[in-house]
């Protein structure tokens, strides 16, 4: 008798930040890894995840209308596997099976490594929620899906709490990896041919292992063939001047940081719980302009936190015009389950959020054109990402301060190259070049 073996499929649709775009990529690593391939499409798919995020409301809201979509695909194809994995599973747990009776996986993101064993499991509805003390003692397979660049975990979860935040309890407290364990992932893909790195955390800068995070940049700086190191995210209060004077002195660190300031009103940031004033802040500020005239700063704000009178909107305005981020996500407050913001008192309506985060984004639009035509007429090296996503002809990659720029097509230039380009127009959100 000849026994055919039908290679399954899987697909991974992923909600919110860098870090859960990671996830994904080791979850589809494990998955590969243990004789599974990833469908080319979700309706081919025989295991479909949903790697959710539930830091605002809009998130979780696309993933609960794509898992009521996903239910008519499992009445059609009954053997089809729905796992929910990330911060929305680590929140709800088992109440998901309840709420969605599709779902037969309930995976939260300590747990990953188990997406293997999890469904291969026959029948039972299953979850993987526990605390795992020993996560950042794993090295996981990742499917990359870019070329050249790549995302690296050097730390887990944050002991932070900021007062808006579901973080700390869907990822737990803060666990730093062994630097060895980072370097040896950092100089295979190196070999890989990969020439930038992302150094990911929730909270960065407080990396901590076997060393400290300005000596832990040193070390990678030195891998060969390695080109740029960025990090991401970073948290204010840790910025030390340690770190200032590694990412002065370092040649691969690149002229970028994202450094939260969330408001400028120092009345607020207390309330949001995150340790420094906004002068403090300013302060950093200045000291990385200080050492790297060049730096580009980029910057998350909240319109509307709970109480924010008009002169606390006005601070944060105030803080846009003194600082001159190059760009910033800016939100609306969003009340999360859970957190001691969304019971705090003097809640505010939509409408007033709506019409502050409006005015922000108008002003930093601004703040942000003007920097970008200072930049007109400069040469850039750019590494290519590959295709404009609105633009068939052209290509696009990023500058080492961060910046997008698209460029015509040459079928010289390939996704992961570093190319030299001169910046010809400055747009709101990208950088029109010619490669020189
Ligand atoms: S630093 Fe604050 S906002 Fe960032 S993950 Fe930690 S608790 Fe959340």
């Amino acid at each position: 008798m000849v026994v055919y073996w039908i290679m399954k499929k899987f697909s991974i649709k992923t909600f919110g930040c860098q870090m859960n775009v990671h996830d994904s990529e080791k979850m589809a690593g494990i998955l590969k890894a243990s004789g599974m391939a990833q469908a080319e499409d979700q309706s081919d798919a025989d295991i479909i995840i949903f790697n959710t995020c539930s830091i605002r409301q809009k998130a979780e809201q696309k993933f609960r209308s794509e898992l009521g979509r996903i239910k008519s695909v499992k009445k059609k194809r009954p053997g089809v596997k729905i796992a929910v994995a990330g911060c929305i599973a680590q929140q709800r747990g088992a109440e998901i099976f309840k709420r969605a009776g599709h779902v037969d996986y309930v995976i939260g993101p300590q747990n990953i490594h188990l997406i293997g064993d999890m469904v291969k499991s026959e029948g039972v509805k299953k979850t993987a929620l526990e605390d795992n003390p020993d996560i950042a003692g794993l090295e996981l397979p990742a499917l990359r899906g870019e070329k050249g660049r790549a995302w690296v975990s050097i730390m887990y979860g944050c002991n932070n709490f900021c007062s808006y935040c579901i973080v700390p309890y869907t990822r737990g407290r803060e666990k730093s990896r062994a630097s060895e364990s980072i370097l040896r992932e950092i100089r295979g893909l190196a070999k890989d041919g990969f020439r930038e790195v992302t150094l990911l955390g929730q909270n960065v800068n407080s990396f901590r292992s076997d060393t400290d995070f300005p000596e832990l940049l040193h070390k990678i700086n030195e891998i060969e063939g390695l080109k740029r190191i960025r990090f991401v995210t970073n948290h204010p209060r840790d910025l030390s001047d340690r770190l200032v004077e590694a990412m002065e002195r370092l040649d691969k660190v690149c002229e970028h940081i994202h450094l939260p300031l969330q408001s400028g009103s120092t009345r607020i940031l207390g309330l949001m719980n995150r340790g420094y004033a906004y002068g403090d802040y300013k302060e950093k500020i200045d000291k990385l302009r200080d050492r790297m005239p060049d730096i580009s700063i980029t910057s998350d704000i909240i319109a509307g936190f709970p109480t924010e009178t008009d002169k606390d909107h006005g601070d944060t305005v105030k803080a846009l015009g003194e600082i001159g981020f190059d760009g910033i996500f800016a939100f609306k407050f969003s009340p999360r389950p859970g957190t001691a913001a969304s019971l705090m008192e003097g809640q505010l309506p939509e409408d007033l959020k709506a019409e502050r985060l409006h005015e922000i984004l108008r002003i930093q639009d601004g703040i942000t054109l003007v920097k970008n035509k200072g930049l007109e007429g400069s040469i850039a090296d750019v590494l290519v990402e590959g295709l404009s996503q609105t633009d068939g002809d052209r290509l696009t990659g990023r500058t080492r301060t961060n910046k997008i720029v698209n460029f015509k097509k040459d079928p010289g230039i390939s996704a992961g190259s570093i190319i030299r380009v001169r910046i010809l127009e400055a747009k709101k959100h990208s950088l029109k070049g010619e490669v020189v």
